[in-house]
C-alpha cells in the first residue's frame, strides 16, 4: 500500500502523528493545455545528423590513445611566418622541409581551403591519403560529413568558412602529429588565424583541441565550454571521422556547433 492509498476497512496505522503535523495540501490542479494533444514537434535536427555513412577512403585516425598533448618546450620556430602575406604563407608551407619525415613522405602539403575572411575557421587533425594526393583538407569520406555539418549550419566550404589542420603534411599511416611536428607547423596556422581573423574557431577532435589550446585536457573535458585562442573563441567538437564511427554522438556534435553559432552571433552583436 501506498502513503495515500486509504483502505476503509483497515485498522488505522497505529504510527503516531506528530503534534501540530504541517497541513499536508494537495497539490494545484494543473490543467495541462497539452493532453489529447499531439506533443510537440521535436526541434528540427539537421539532415546530416541521421546519415552514418561508413567511411571507405582508409582514413584512420588515432581517437583513443588517451595520450595527451606533450608540451615540447621548443623554441619558437616563427622565422618571419608572423609576417607574411596570404602569397608568401602559401609559398613558404609548400617549401616546408623542418620535418624531415614529413616532408620527404608527402605527395604535397596541404595548406588549407576556404574563405579568406570567414567568420568560422575549422581545424582538423592533419590531411589523410585522400587529403595528400589533392592538396585539400577534408576531402574523404570525414570531409564528406564535414561538408554536411556545414550545411546544416546554411554555410558551405569557402563561402564564410576555412577549413585547415595543425599540420600540413600528412604524418605516414595517418598517426598523431608528434608534439614536435605540431610546434614546427603551428606559425603556419597562427598566421592563418592572424590573416582571416575568424569569429570562431572550431577545434575537431582531440588532437586538434590539445594542440591549439595547448593542453593535455581529455576531449570530454574541453567539448562543452567555450575558450580562448589569442582572444577568438574556441568550441571544441569531434572529429568527423569520430563521427562516422560513432553516429549517435551527432546529437552532441551539433549542440557544439550550436555553441560556436551563438559565439558568431554574439560577436556579430558586439562589433
Ligand atoms: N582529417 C583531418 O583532421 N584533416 C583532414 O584534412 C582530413 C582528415
Amino acid at each position: 500500500m501506498t502513503a495515500t492509498a486509504v483502505d476503509a476497512g483497515a485498522v488505522p496505522d497505529p504510527t503516531p502523528v506528530p503534534e501540530q503535523a504541517p497541513a499536508v495540501e494537495a497539490p494545484p490542479v494543473v490543467v495541462d493545455a497539452s493532453v489529447g494533444r499531439e506533443p510537440p514537434p521535436e526541434p528540427e535536427m539537421p539532415p546530416w545528423l541521421d546519415e552514418a555513412p561508413w567511411p571507405d577512403d582508409g582514413y584512420e585516425p588515432v581517437m583513443s590513445s588517451g595520450e595527451g598533448y606533450d608540451d615540447p618546450d621548443l623554441p619558437e620556430p616563427d622565422d618571419g611566418v608572423s609576417t607574411l602575406d596570404w602569397d608568401g604563407l602559401a609559398a613558404r608551407v609548400a617549401q616546408c622541409t623542418h620535418c624531415s619525415e614529413l616532408s620527404q613522405a608527402r605527395t604535397q602539403t596541404v595548406f588549407g581551403v576556404g574563405d579568406r575572411q570567414a567568420d568560422w575557421l575549422f581545424i582538423g587533425e592533419a590531411p589523410g591519403a585522400e587529403e595528400d594526393r589533392q592538396g585539400e583538407p577534408f576531402v574523404g569520406r570525414a570531409g564528406k560529413l564535414l561538408d554536411s555539418m556545414l550545411s546544416a549550419l546554411g554555410r558551405k566550404r569557402g563561402e564564410g568558412v576555412y577549413i585547415a589542420n595543425i599540420l600540413k603534411c600528412r604524418p605516414p599511416r595517418n598517426r598523431d602529429p608528434s608534439p614536435e611536428e605540431a610546434h614546427a607547423c603551428r606559425p603556419y596556422l597562427d598566421r592563418q588565424i592572424q590573416l582571416i581573423r575568424p569569429r570562431v574557431l572550431v577545434a575537431l577532435g582531440r588532437v586538434a583541441a590539445q594542440n591549439l589550446l595547448e593542453t593535455s585536457d581529455a576531449l570530454g573535458t574541453l567539448r562543452g565550454r567555450v575558450r580562448t585562442y589569442r582572444g577568438i573563441p574556441v568550441v571544441v567538437t569531434y572529429h568527423p571521422a569520430y563521427l562516422l564511427r560513432r553516429p549517435l554522438e551527432k546529437r552532441k556534435a551539433w549542440e557544439d556547433l550550436c555553441r560556436a553559432m551563438d559565439q558568431i552571433q554574439a560577436g556579430q552583436k558586439g562589433s
